[in-house]
Formats: C-alpha cells, sequence, structure tokens
C-alpha cells in the first residue's frame, strides 16, 4: 500500500474480517506517530472496548513522542539542554525508566548501543534525510565527538536527580524508545483483558495471544529488496525487531551513509545489512538490534551472549545469513538460493 494511501487510513478503525459469534474477529487502526506508521490489530474483542483502546493508544503514543523527541521542546530536550552544566537536577518522571534500562545495556553491549551521543546524531542529520544537499559532515567534527566519548556510564541519577560528569552527553533514545512504547502499550491492553494483538511500528513489533485458531505470522523484509527475506510464527508473548540499513539513509557521491552510527569510529557501521533480534522485552529487542548491527559479524555473537539473547538473524553485507540455531528451528527463510546461511554455536 502507498504511503498516501496507508495515511487516508489515519484516524480510522477499521474492520477487516467479519466472523465469529460474538464479535468481528479482526478490529485495525493506524496512526502516524514517531514519524512512523503505527499499525495495532485486536482479535476477538469487544468492539466498544477496542475503540476506546485505539483512543487510548494514539495519545499515549503522542505523549511518548512529545516527551522523547530531541528535535522540539520536550523532556528529553529540557535534559539536553542542563546536562553539559553538570549540576544536578530534577528530571521528568517518564524518562527515568530509559535512562536506567539504557545504562544497563548500554553496560552490556560494551557502549555500541549508545543512546548518549545525540550530538553526534544531530551532526549526521539522519532526521533530515529527504532533504535535498544533505551531505556526510567534515572528519573534524566527528573526531572531535568521539573523543570526548560520551556514555550512559557518565550519568548519575539519584531519585529524580540527574547529572553528567561529561559535558559531551546528549541524549537520543531513537533506537528504543519505540521498543519501550509497544512495551507499555500491550501491558496496557493486557490489563484491559485483551488477549490477542500486534503493535507493530514499521515491521517492528509485538505480538500477543494469537489470530484465532493460527499463529500470528510475520514477515521480515529482505534487505536488499523488496519483499520478504523469511516470516516467523510467533508464540505467545514475543517481540520481534529488525535494524537495517535500508531504513533511513541518504545518498551522497554515490555512496550511501545509513542512521545506525558506530560510536567507536562515529561513522554509520560497517559490516551489516540487517538484524532481527526476537525476544519477549520490545526495549531489549530494540536496543539489541541496534547494538548487534553495529557489532558487525565479528562481534554480533558475542554482544548477543552478554545480552542472553537466544533468537537471532545477522545478515552481513555480503549477504550471508547468520542464525543462532534457536533462530534457525523456526524461521522460515523464503529465498535460500545463491544464499549462504551459517549456523551460529548455540547462544
Ligand atoms: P529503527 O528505528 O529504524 O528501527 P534503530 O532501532 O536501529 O532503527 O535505531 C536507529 C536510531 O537510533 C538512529 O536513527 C539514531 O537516532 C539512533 N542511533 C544511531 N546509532 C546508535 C547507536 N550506536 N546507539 C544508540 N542509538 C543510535
Ligand atoms: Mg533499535
Amino acid at each position: 500500500m502507498s504511503l498516501h494511501s496507508r495515511l487516508l487510513l489515519l484516524g480510522f478503525s477499521i474492520l477487516l474480517l467479519n466472523a465469529c459469534d460474538r464479535y468481528p474477529e479482526e478490529y485495525h487502526h493506524s496512526s502516524l506517530q514517531f514519524g512512523t506508521l503505527i499499525d495495532i490489530t485486536l482479535y476477538d474483542v469487544d468492539p466498544e472496548l477496542a475503540e476506546r483502546a485505539f483512543e487510548q493508544l494514539d495519545k499515549d503514543f503522542e505523549f511518548y513522542h512529545n516527551t522523547w523527541t530531541p528535535w522540539a521542546a520536550s523532556s528529553l530536550s529540557r535534559i539536553n539542554l542542563l546536562l553539559p552544566s553538570g549540576a544536578g537536577f530534577s528530571t521528568g518522571p517518564s524518562l527515568i525508566p530509559l535512562i536506567e534500562q539504557s545504562q544497563k545495556l548500554a553496560e552490556k553491549t560494551e557502549h555500541l548501543f549508545n543512546p548518549a551521543i545525540g550530538h553526534l546524531i544531530n551532526l549526521w542529520q539522519f532526521h533530515k534525510h529527504d532533504e535535498p544537499d544533505i551531505q556526510p559532515p567534515d572528519d573534524a567534527s566527528i573526531q572531535q565527538l568521539v573523543r570526548q566519548n560520551p556514555r550512559m556510564s557518565d550519568l548519575k541519577l539519584d531519585g529524580i536527580k540527574l547529572s553528567s560528569s561529561n559535558p559531551a552527553v546528549q541524549l537520543n533514545f531513537g533506537a528504543f524508545a519505540k521498543g519501550y512504547a509497544i512495551d507499555q502499550s500491550i501491558d496496557f491492553l493486557k490489563t484491559l483483558g485483551i488477549k490477542h494483538a500486534i503493535i507493530n511500528t514499521g515491521g517492528d513489533l509485538k505480538a500477543i495471544g494469537s489470530h484465532g485458531d493460527r499463529p500470528w505470522r510475520i514477515g521480515i523484509r529482505h534487505p536488499r529488496s523488496d519483499g520478504i527475506i523469511a516470516s516467523i510464527e510467533t508464540r505467545g508473548e514475543e517481540s520481534i525487531f529488525t535494524s537495517g540499513d535500508y531504513e533511513r539513509f541518504y545518498i551522497h557521491n554515490q555512496q550511501r551513509y545509513h542512521h545506525i552510527l558506530d560510536p567507536r569510529t562515529g561513522y554509520p557501521a560497517t559490516g551489516t545489512q540487517s538484524v532481527t533480534v526476537i525476544h519477549h522485552d520490545s526495549a531489549l529487542a530494540d536496543a539489541a538490534a541496534t547494538a548487534l548491527f553495529v557489532a558487525g559479524p565479528d562481534q554480533w555473537w558475542q554482544i548477543a551472549k552478554n545480552l542472553q539473547l537466544k533468537q537471532v538473524m545477522f545478515i552481513a553485507d555480503n549477504g550471508d545469513i547468520h542464525l543462532s540455531p534457536e533462530m534457525k528451528r523456526r524461521i522460515i527463510l523464503k529465498q535460500a538460493d545463491q544464499t549462504t546461511i551459517i549456523v551460529s554455536p548455540a547462544l
């Protein structure tokens, strides 16, 4: 579906299928948030409850976006303005779990997942990737930011008081906030008594329950062509997150610059086309997919091990598909010819 026709669906809840005696089987709702289309599908649910849930989730996503955006005045931009002072200040409560969780994840990924590199992300301007004449920053500015080495461990959180020992720390939760927001939203649906649902933000999703008598079926996008490279049937509560170099990028002098940065070099990470992680925790799956992408072919397995992941698909820049044994057991690959499949040691 073109973006245009999808946008026409905005704000409406669309009934897809009619069947069951009690309720229509499937309710679907789309809205544009976080600069991406969020699709929510509920199965076997009271229609009125579905409507109210959709309305609330729209508001919640709007709140998350307005609170966590680094590109406009927000609770996050307030923190970013105050951090360079080195002084302690009170921080917005909704950001505390994001800071705490991402500090732990940054540690476990050897700071390859590093939401403290907000300056570097700003410098590359991927949020303006659609604008003409966009070009990479100069090397000297990149090197300066890399030398300053901002890390989540530079932050000290004492109750709601936050301070940074490194004036170069600027927060950007772009690699993690969608996952965190999806966890919150699925918890909300579960507490309402909804048992079968999917929340999908541009291919990154979490599912609970099933689609009636069959599991939810998920397609994983091919990193180098239209269409899917694999499909997976979800089991119970599961998140499937993919980080790819095709998601957001610009081309300058025939070179492609994508939005996942290696904090060690300051440049877009090399060696990877995409990484897919399955885990019950969306926030973890989101951060992990980004970290493994940065880690590249030689290091992804060790970082996955540190994070205690079990199910990973790593597609290297030469097209080789690396699968952890547990991922191999359940993923259905579409395109087997001319592709090398490498099964990694058990995680
Ligand atoms: P997507 O949101 O497309 O699924 P990711 O979850 O991988 O992709 O997040 C990429 C975003 O995270 C970038 O747009 C940028 O804002 C931020 N980012 C880039 N590199 C890193 C990194 N090494 N650690 C943490 N955040 C990053
Ligand atoms: Mg991510």
